[in-house]
């Protein structure tokens, strides 16, 4: 076993996980119960982890609740089931704990839609701009931007803004947009967007509404015009689950990543959630990047302390100015926390 355990670590960066097997018979609900209390470890899950993960999470949440729970632990170790920007963003939190990533590939095609050098000679063409970026890019683009946001807190970020400064928006061209007719503002766009909320088929929604004439449509920002048009509520995951559990309506077709459908069913069992079909044969829209978590990688990176997230420090201090500002803003609001 150490044998094959040190081999998984020194094959870690290539294959992004330890590949080590585990015993079948070991109840991994279990070990990871133990694991926590053993190593102090808080383990924050994004909603779009599969079910398993959610329900053995001491927080699930949104890209700003995470944040917010990540500045409040008092934990040693912070296990992030989630994708990469997500645990490079706690790490940039918190530079004296250890943040897990079960898998280093699970990355996001919104994040590699921004690279850091094409967004730097981006931004020295608009030399009057600031730059407000959205959560999910990497943390050289963070380290390039003046405030970051969350799809739940980007308009009041937009607001707190002079309304003559002028802005870039990065790196979802989707939210851009609808934050430009939200706010009435005129921000440059860069030209990046999610591949899961950008499959969407109004084609299919529309028959899908056909056949389920009383269902509303609730959408995340992230995806087309298109949907967003035809969308009875628009919000961040955050918001499309409170609207979903609190809204007099029973039956929903949900316009996001189909991990958030688990905590709508715990939450509101009585209702049918239907996710929104994608514009391919497949009919799922599940983030391939999310699920490359499993709740065996949870628990090997949890035994071993590995996959690690390391960052220089002069690229954290760097990166965190503009999270700093984005929770300064969204505190003074009353956003969550
Ligand atoms: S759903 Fe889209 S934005 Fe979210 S992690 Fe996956 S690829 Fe990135």
């Amino acid at each position: 076993m150490e044998i094959n355990i040190a081999t998984a670590k020194r094959k870690i960066q290539e294959k992004g996980f330890l590949d080590v097997d585990i015993d079948p018979t070991l109840d991994l609900f279990h070990e990871i119960e133990r694991l926590k209390k053993e190593k102090n470890a808080v383990l924050l899950a994004h909603y779009y982890q599969e079910p398993d993960i959610q329900d053995v999470a001491d927080y699930i949440g949104d890209s700003l609740g995470l944040a917010q729970q990540a500045v409040k632990t008092n934990a040693d170790m912070i296990v992030f089931a989630g994708v990469h920007f997500m645990a490079e963003t706690a790490k940039i939190l918190n530079p004296s704990k250890k943040v897990l990533l079960p898998d280093l590939k699970a990355g996001c095609s919104l994040a590699d839609s921004a690279p850091a050098d094409l967004f730097k000679a981006f931004k020295e063409k608009h030399p009057n701009h600031i730059v407000i970026s959205y959560i999910n890019c990497s943390a050289d683009i963070k380290a390039l931007s003046d405030i970051i946001c969350t799809s739940s807190n980007a308009q009041k970020i937009i607001e707190s803004v002079p309304e003559d400064q002028p802005i870039i928006f990065a790196p979802d061209k989707n939210l851009g947009a609808y934050l430009n007719k939200k706010t009435g503002r005129n921000m440059v766009l860069w030209n990046g967007a999610c591949m899961v909320h950008e499959i969407f088929s109004l084609e299919k929604i529309t028959r899908l509404k056909i056949r389920h004439p009383k269902a509303k449509l609730i959408a995340h920002p992230e995806c087309e015009e298109a949907v967003l048009k035809v969308a009875d509520f628009i919000g961040s995951t955050t918001q499309l689950l409170k609207y979903a559990i609190n809204d007099s309506c029973n039956e929903f077709i949900v316009a996001t990543e189909t991990g958030i459908l688990h905590q709508m069913q715990k939450d509101a069992p009585n209702k049918t959630f239907i996710p929104a079909p994608p514009n391919n044969a497949c009919a799922c829209n599940d983030c391939p990047h999310m699920k490359l978590n499993t709740l065996e990688k949870l628990y090997l990176c949890m035994q071993y302390e590995q996959p690690e997230i390391l960052m220089e420090e002069q690229l954290r201090v760097a990166a965190l100015k503009p999270i700093e500002r984005m929770l300064e803003i969204s505190k003074a609001a009353g956003l969550g926390g």
